[in-house]
């Protein structure tokens, strides 16, 4: 087997082991180090290897690179075991309920790109001019940061694709009908274009 297509084997199986399809090189690395020197004992370079196929495989758009600091995404999400972030989900919703989907999106979202969100979009709900907001303990508003096109429907984890919300309209964009969705996702994106 060539050297891309075992790598990409191996980010498939990585994704969905960890029920995310971004991923950084360090665990990336750190998770199948053995697995690479298995594949070919004699190589003294696998790290520089591996970078290498992972570019290949984004000149392929098999992957995405979402930085310059070794954070990648998985494209294909047809790919990933769909059970992988329904078992994450139901286990993270049994510890702390309300924030299911806070959480959820937490984690699969690249923090570097969350914390650029807020300073480039603000801490105010982008819903038509929503007013709605509190002050948490240290002083800062409280926002949530949220995917346009949900990661699940093939949206991309950047800055092109994040929003911010209050608590309310992020419950609605996840959870309204087809028409309030649709309208909240338009909307968005509007919002979005015009600040980045
Ligand atoms: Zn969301
Ligand atoms: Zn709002």
């Amino acid at each position: 087997m060539k050297w891309k297509d075992f790598v990409y084997q191996q980010v498939i199986d990585h994704c969905n082991n960890s029920g995310s399809r971004t991923f950084s090189l360090q665990e990336f690395l750190r998770a199948k180090l053995q697995i690479f020197l298995n594949f070919r004992p004699d190589n003294k370079h696998i790290e520089a290897k591996v970078r290498q196929q992972l570019q290949f495989l984004r000149d392929d758009k098999l992957i995405s690179f979402l930085d310059n600091s070794g954070h990648y995404t998985l494209r294909g999400i047809d790919l990933l075991a769909p059970e992988a972030e329904e078992t994450k989900t139901i286990d993270l919703s049994k510890e702390i309920p309300e924030k299911r989907e806070y959480i959820v999106e937490t984690y699969v979202r690249n923090v570097a790109w969350s914390k650029q969100a807020k300073e480039i979009l603000g801490d105010m709900c982008l819903y038509n001019n929503c007013t709605n907001t509190f002050f948490r303990e240290d002083g800062t508003r409280y926002i949530e940061v949220h995917h346009i096109i949900p990661l699940c429907r093939g949206g991309e984890d950047g800055i092109w694709n994040l929003s911010v919300l209050c608590a309310h309209h992020h419950k609605m964009a996840h959870y309204g009908d087809a028409r309030t969705k649709n309208s909240i996702e338009k909307l968005l994106h509007n919002e979005v274009r015009r600040r980045i």
